[in-house]
């Protein structure tokens, strides 16, 4: 039986970050100049271990979670990795086991990564212009390796694969529809993100936002679309087809549309913070617990405890949210995985 919060939304999805270092830098996501050569990340022994992630995935799952979403920072950073899908790939209940990367490595992993286990990728790309990838990923990336790498998972045997892409007004908005162009014809599909003030080191401004609507009115004037799904269910982003057959295309529009109605998503930061909303100030230190030699049946209690009072909906009360960054800061992306 799921738990229901306040707002009687169920306890579905949890996203589990491995690790909080990254080898991009992305503007919107980690400044390089604040997180820069000396920047104190968590110290390796203060990652929760692959049999400490495995146990409180157990327990989630007792508690009502059907899908686990491994995240970051950077995911494939995290030695092997595949080990601990393997573990997470056996839990009885688990319908739904993926991953999101920045896809930088992919070419190295995918293979091991099918063969452990796990059931669908999701990799980050902004645009396909190499000069504005290099600036959003903190000159760090290339497109070339990310579609090496998406080239690498479907040869390992991955399905269809959701490509995440973010969209800064004045940054990439104008390679949009050759993104579209790209993966149109094939089993992927694009997801058009919202820019979203997670966090307090991106200087994030409204006008930097690109509606969802705005994109959904562009892509539909080249390429006509219908919208299938929404995000009743669960999901983040809606769904539309191309008319013409030739695949999907989804938007993510946290801004502009909130879905928290439906939000059944809790996330995991890779000490083991738990945290009940993107936007949270403050998460529930299960690792302590974990360490503290605390038994399943408390660890339980306490998830249920917080899950039952949750009253999280930052997106649908952003414009009246007098946030103070100064005083209490909110959880960073890369500390949770979005
Ligand atoms: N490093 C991996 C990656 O980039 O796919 C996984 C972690 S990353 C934090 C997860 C997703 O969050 C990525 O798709 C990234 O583009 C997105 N993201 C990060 N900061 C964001 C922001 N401010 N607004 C919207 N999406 C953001
Ligand atoms: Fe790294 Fe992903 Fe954040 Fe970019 S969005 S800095 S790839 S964690
Ligand atoms: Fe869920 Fe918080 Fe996002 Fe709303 S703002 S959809 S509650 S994570």
């Amino acid at each position: 039986m799921p738990i229901i919060d306040t707002f009687n939304r169920p306890l579905r999805d949890l996203r589990i970050s491995l690790i909080d270092r990254c080898n991009f830098r992305c503007p919107y996501c980690m400044p390089s100049e604040k997180y820069h050569h000396a920047y104190q990340f968590l110290e390796k022994g203060q990652w929760l271990s692959f049999e400490e992630i495995e146990r409180l995935a157990r327990i989630f799952v007792g508690l009502g979670v059907t899908k686990l979403r491994l995240t970051g920072g950077e995911p494939l950073l995290r030695p092997d990795l595949d080990l601990l899908i393997r573990q997470l790939s056996t839990i009885p209940g688990v319908d739904d086991l993926a991953l999101t990367t920045n896809g930088s490595m992919l070419t190295q992993w995918a293979e091991r990564l099918k063969a452990a286990g796990l059931h669908r990728l999701t990799v980050s790309l902004d645009t396909l212009d190499e000069t504005i990838f290099h600036k959003m990923s903190g000159e760090k990336g290339s497109v070339r390796d990310v579609l090496e790498g998406i080239r690498a998972a479907e040869a390992a045997g991955f399905g269809p694969i959701k490509i995440n892409a973010v969209i800064q007004r004045g940054i990439n908005d104008h390679t949009i529809l050759d993104m579209v162009k790209h993966f149109r014809g094939t089993p992927h599909s694009v997801r058009f993100i919202e820019y979203m003030d997670v966090g307090n080191q991106n200087h994030w401004d409204l006008s930097q936002v690109v509606p969802s609507g705005e994109i959904i009115a562009l892509i539909d004037a080249k390429y006509p679309l219908q919208r299938i799904g929404g995000t009743q269910g669960g999901d983040t982003s809606e769904t539309y087809r191309f008319k013409d057959g030739q695949g999907e295309v989804g938007f993510i529009s946290s801004v502009t549309k909130a879905f928290c109605g439906t939000c059944n998503r809790l996330r995991l930061s890779a000490d083991g913070k738990m945290y009940t909303c993107l936007f949270a100030t403050h998460g529930t230190d299960l690792g302590s617990h974990l360490r503290n030699g605390t038994t399943d049946e408390f660890l339980s209690h306490l998830i249920r405890v917080v899950w039952m009072k949750r009253e999280d909906r930052y997106s649908e009360t952003r414009a009246d949210f007098q946030h103070n960054s100064q005083t209490s800061p909110k959880v960073e992306m890369y500390q949770i995985g979005g």
